[in-house]
């Protein structure tokens, strides 16, 4: 049996972010509002070997949760080869990926070949309009036609996140929840959050989690907690009155520190132990230098038993509320970047 290993908070090494790019054919305004990035050099960005490897690794320690990101992941060519190559590891229990969509319509029956079960499509908007002053795409008709493929190729569990933003979709929450209704889908509501990235942040434009749920029960009736799942998921989710569900990522106004088992990958092989950490440790250049998957799980080990993160919970008490950092600060550091961070 695999030997769990555990904070100095008692949390799980349970779940790992694994970054296959930074780059990303959206500009959402939560995410990469700003006109230029730096991007993470080419011949740094990991290649498939390596992530699978390390993948073995944290696999080794535990996790048995990996989610594939970016960026935007369909970016990454061929990404369907990563996904059978981690399939093969009996000890990755559940992995998903979690993509814009824009590419979707076009790979999603190589990746259920190729045995990835579970999907998330971002969709914070069902306007086109929207969707091409928000986030600077027009693609808008490619996002759904990717997730009308997902639906085809009969993933085992679709997820639609979309992301609250005050004067943007808070007036889309019935709509969202019906359009994900019709396609055997379940809508995650995410708080706009203050994470490197997020450069336009302010707290007024966050729809809080109260206020979703009292915004859908004015519309449906009563909403009542789900139970029995997973402690350590992010999203908390409700039942309407006729048994549809959906989910609420409230990490602004209430979050979920003390159950956190998730750490990140970049592209370039940095690993956070949190989405907030200032600094990461570097698994790539000692995997260069030929260090052998022990001494990259003792790294791995040693970090996490010192880990204390709770940096949403940190953000919650602070007084005044601001951006993470200002665009100057995301310059001096990419890896600062929610993008880079693999969100
Ligand atoms: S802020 Fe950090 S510790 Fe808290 S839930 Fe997010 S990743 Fe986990």
């Amino acid at each position: 049996m695999t030997a769990l290993v555990q904070d100095r908070l008692q949390r799980p090494l349970g779940s790992l972010r694994v970054s296959v790019t930074d780059r990303c054919n959206m500009r959402c305004r939560y995410c990469m509002p700003e006109a230029e990035y730096v991007w993470l050099p080419r011949a740094q960005i990991l290649t498939f070997e390596e992530v699978t490897r390390l993948v073995g690794v944290f696999a080794g320690l535990g996790v048995a949760k990996i989610r594939l990101t970016g960026g935007e992941p369909l970016l990454r060519h061929e990404l369907s080869t990563l996904v059978r190559a981690i399939r093969t590891d009996g000890r990755v229990r559940d992995l998903a990926l979690t993509t814009n969509g824009i590419l979707l319509a076009g790979q999603a029956a190589a990746l259920r070949a190729a045995g990835l079960r579970r999907v998330t499509v971002s969709l914070d908007t069902l306007h086109p309009e929207r969707m091409a002053q928000f986030a600077r795409s027009t693609r808008h008709a490619d996002v759904l036609a990717g997730i009308g493929a997902a639906q085809a190729v009969g993933f085992e569990r679709l997820k639609l996140n979309s992301v609250v933003v005050r004067g943007f979709n808070e007036d889309e929450l019935v709509d969202l929840i019906e359009f994900a209704r019709a396609r055997a889908a379940e809508v995650r509501f995410i708080e706009y959050m203050d994470v490197g990235g997020a450069t336009q942040w302010s707290l007024d434009r966050v729809v809080p989690q109260r206020e979703i749920l009292d915004l859908l029960g004015h519309h449906y009736g009563s909403i009542t907690p789900v139970t029995g799942d997973d402690p350590h998921a992010p999203a908390e989710r409700f039942a309407l009155p006729d048994g549809a569900t959906f989910g609420i990522i409230a990490s602004t106004t209430a979050p979920f520190c003390g159950a956190c088992d998730r750490s990140r990958l970049t592209a370039d092989g940095q690993w956070l132990t949190c989405l907030y950490a200032q600094q990461g440790i570097d698994l790539r250049e000692p995997l260069r230098s030929g260090a052998s998957d022990a001494e990259v799980a003792a790294l791995i080990r040693e970090r996490w038993m010192g880990r204390t993160d709770r940096g949403a919970e940190e953000r919650l008490g602070l007084a005044q509320r601001q951006p993470l950092y200002p665009v100057a600060g995301l310059r001096a550091d990419p890896h600062r970047e929610m993008h880079t961070r693999g969100g």
